[in-house]
């Protein structure tokens, strides 16, 4: 089995759903006591909280570019940055490292390639929602992003930070989420991205009117599958 790096900490809510659903996986594949291989760089997140509100997305590329290489000096065979948000300097990382860096937005867009779905909801952070270092990649692979208006965006973000990010679960937060994913429905979306490694706390699919692509899992399937590859 191959060793899975992880960039965590991002919030570490997500960073432990990650922890637990890649040894549970490794455990349900291989059986009997084995658990994934994994070496964990966990950050302090307000120290990279302040640089997104401060625009230091290039600093904040280069200390996770710095944490991928010592990922790589410590032996592991790929690295997953547990956040969609920090794609956004993904490239500075991919330039630090030799192994290979499991892109969120990549693992996203081949699973609703493999759904034959062409049109999707996102809901994520607005740096996810608005920029275009995620919603680009999906599109390169022909698929249409829809994501809310610009009243819903703000506070899909403002739950993610003020509470999902806190281990808060609140249940109007949810409601919100869920009348998000009901008007994407109502403009045709046939599934939605919950383009945010918390969310997936909040919702789940037998609450929504829509399938639910979850990116943390989606991640985690990704880092089993390259974890158990050429056994
Ligand atoms: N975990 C989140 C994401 O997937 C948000 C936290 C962050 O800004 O990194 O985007």
């Amino acid at each position: 089995m191959k060793t899975v790096g992880l960039i965590g900490g991002m919030s570490w809510e997500s960073t432990a759903l990650y922890y637990k659903l890649l040894n549970q996986a490794i455990s349900k594949k291989c059986g009997v006591l084995h658990s994934a291989k994994i070496v964990l760089h966990s950050v302090d997140f307000q120290e990279i909280e302040i640089m997104q509100r401060e625009n230091r997305w290039q600093e904040a590329g280069e200390k996770l570019a710095e944490i991928a290489a010592a990922l790589e000096r410590s032996g592991v065979d790929c690295i997953l940055l547990c956040t969609n948000t920090m794609h956004k300097v993904a490239s500075q990382i991919e330039a630090a490292i030799n192994v290979p860096f499991l892109h969120l937005a990549d693992a996203t867009a081949d699973t609703i390639v493999a759904r034959r779905e062409t049109r999707v909801g996102l809901l994520g952070t607005s740096f996810t929602m608005e920029e275009d270092f995620y919603c680009e990649r999906l599109r390169q692979r022909g698929i249409e992003v829809l994501v809310p208006g610009a009243e819903l965006r703000a506070e899909i973000n403002r739950i993610i930070f003020d509470e999902l990010c806190r281990g808060k679960i609140v249940d109007s937060s949810r409601e919100t989420y869920l009348c998000a994913i009901g008007l994407l429905r109502e403009q045709s979306a046939q599934s939605v991205v919950l383009g945010c490694t918390e969310v997936g706390m909040l919702v789940s699919e037998e609450q929504s009117s829509l399938p639910l692509i979850d990116t943390t899992v989606i991640h985690v399937d990704a880092a089993v599958e390259f974890a158990l590859a050429d056994l």
